[in-house]
C-alpha cells in the first residue's frame, strides 16, 4: 500500500467516525465543508479569481480563512470567552481546520 492510498484509507476512516456521531446531519455537512475548504471565505474566493482583497472584514487586520471565520477572528472573542470548552485549544492562523476539530473531538472524548 502506498502513502497516498494509506492516507485516502485514513481520511475514510475519520470521515466514517465522523458520520456515526449523533448530531444533525447540516453540522456534519458544515463540517465536511469546512474541512474540505469548500466555505466561500475571502480567502478561497480570491484563490478562484472572484475577489482581490482577503483581509477580514470584522477585524481588518488578518486574511479571512475558514479558521480565522471561524475561531480566530478577534470579533469571535465576546462568543469565545462564554464557552468553557473553548479555554486552551490549540488553534492558531496556519492550522487546518480538519486538525482543529480532531482536538475538539479529543478533548470531548477526554471529559
Ligand atoms: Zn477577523
Amino acid at each position: 500500500m502506498d502513502s497516498s492510498s494509506s492516507y485516502s484509507n485514513a481520511q475514510f476512516l475519520w470521515w466514517k467516525s465522523i458520520w456515526r456521531i449523533e448530531i444533525l446531519g447540516k453540522v456534519k455537512i458544515f463540517l465536511r465543508r469546512t474541512c474540505n475548504h469548500w466555505l466561500p471565505t475571502l480567502t478561497s474566493l480570491a484563490g478562484k479569481g472572484v475577489v482581490t482583497n482577503r483581509i477580514c472584514p470584522v477585524c481588518k487586520s488578518k486574511f479571512e480563512t475558514t479558521v480565522h471565520a471561524l475561531w480566530r477572528c478577534p470579533g469571535l472573542k465576546s462568543v469565545c470567552k462564554s464557552c468553557a470548552f473553548m479555554k486552551g485549544l490549540l488553534c492558531h492562523d496556519e492550522i487546518h481546520f480538519h486538525d482543529f476539530f480532531q482536538g475538539c473531538l479529543n478533548r470531548l472524548r477526554a471529559d
